[in-house]
This record gives structure tokens, sequence and C-alpha cells, in this order.
């Protein structure tokens, strides 16, 4: 038998790629599967906080076991900014370019560049929740490199590459990537709940 757990998301490719991970034992479902058409509250000023809120929110309503992940890009010269403000940093529309230039703006004159991505995955099985931390450093670029990708992906180079987020295929950036080893976690936790 199936354990069916919801992934609070709409990404389709976010989707695929974690059932693809859990195997045949569990039956991801999206927040379009369980007819969730609403925007889920994110009032919470950690990364920790946003997550759990998610995943709790979409347990309670719908009444499904659930996992829900939150991201932030924390700089060091910038005391942890953007933070859990990462997607609205430059304004509410939420526009990825003017963020860009938002931190290249304000690093302008700073020597250090350090920096790391930091991914919180909040699961909810039976009301009780787990949560997973993934993270990578690195170092904030002078200026964009690579098209790939998305949000800060052109100026964050991690250390374990020379090249940037942008300049790296899907699969090398979710070897090493925050969400990618939060993800790893995960699957690694669910399958003591597979069924052989
Ligand atoms: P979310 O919690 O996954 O929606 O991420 C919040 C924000 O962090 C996004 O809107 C992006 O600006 C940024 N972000 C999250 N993950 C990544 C990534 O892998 N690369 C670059 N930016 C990211």
């Amino acid at each position: 038998m199936n354990m069916k757990l919801v992934f609070a998301t709409n990404n389709p490719h976010k989707l695929q790629e974690i059932q693809q991970l859990l195997g045949n034992s569990f039956e991801l479902l999206s927040l379009n599967d369980i007819h969730c058409d609403e925007e889920i509250p994110e009032n919470q000023e950690t990364i920790e906080g946003n997550a759990t809120e998610k995943s709790f929110y979409i347990f309670h309503k719908y009444g499904f076991n659930c996992f829900a992940d939150d991201t932030g890009l924390e700089i060091d010269a910038l005391n942890g900014e953007p933070g859990v403000y990462s997607a609205r940093y430059a304004g509410e529309e939420k526009i990825s370019e003017n963020n860009i230039q938002l931190v290249l703006q304000k690093l302008a004159k700073i020597n250090n560049r350090k920096a790391r991505f930091k991914t919180v995955i909040s699961l909810v099985i039976d009301g009780r929740e787990t949560q997973f931390e993934g993270i990578v450093t690195g170092l904030i670029l002078e200026e964009k490199r690579g098209t790939t990708g998305f949000g800060y992906d052109p100026i964050f180079k991690p250390d374990e590459s020379q090249l940037s987020f942008a300049e790296m295929t899907m699969e090398e950036k979710g070897k090493i990537s925050h969400r990618g080893r939060a993800v790893q976690k995960l699957v690694e936790y669910l399958s003591q709940f597979a069924i052989e």
C-alpha cells in the first residue's frame, strides 16, 4: 500500500524530482491534487517558522501528511539578510533581477562576500513534525554569471565549484545545493516508512 504525502508546492519539476527519489512506496500529491488553490500563509520571521507554518496549515486544514520547504540566502556582511525575505528583498513584486541588483549594490564596497543558502523542510506525519536542513556555503560574485536556474543563482558561487549556480546543469546543482541536501535527508528519513 502506498503512503500518500502532500508536497506543499505546485512546481511540477520539484514534485517529479522528489517522487523519483522516493520510489513507489509513496504517492506524492501536489496542492492542485488536493484542490488547494489558496495562498498558503508564510507569516513567520524565520525560514524554519515558515516551513512549519505551511506544513501544519495543510495538515490541519486538509488532513494529509505533508511536507513544505522554505529557503533563504544569508549573507554574512549583511547580518544574514535577505534570509527569510529572499523572494521579496527588493519589493513585493518578487522580481529576481531587482533582488540581485540590490544585493550587488549593498555589497559594492564590501570585501567579505561569504554567504550561504539554507533550505528547511518541515515534515508532518500524524501531527508530529520533523525538520531537515540543507546548507551550501559560498561567495556572492561581483557580477552575474550564467543563465540557468532562478533567483540568486547567477551571483552565487558554491565553495565546491568554480562555477556559479547559474552556470551549472540542474543535476550538478542538485547534488550540492541547499535544497538537494535537505531533500536527501528527507528521503533517507522517509525510507523507514517504505513498505517492502
Ligand atoms: P522558496 O522558499 O523556495 O520559495 O525560496 C525563496 C526565495 O529564495 C526564492 O524566491 C529565491 O529568490 C531564493 N532562492 C531559493 N532557492 C534558490 C536557489 O536554488 N537559487 C537561487 N535562489 C534561490
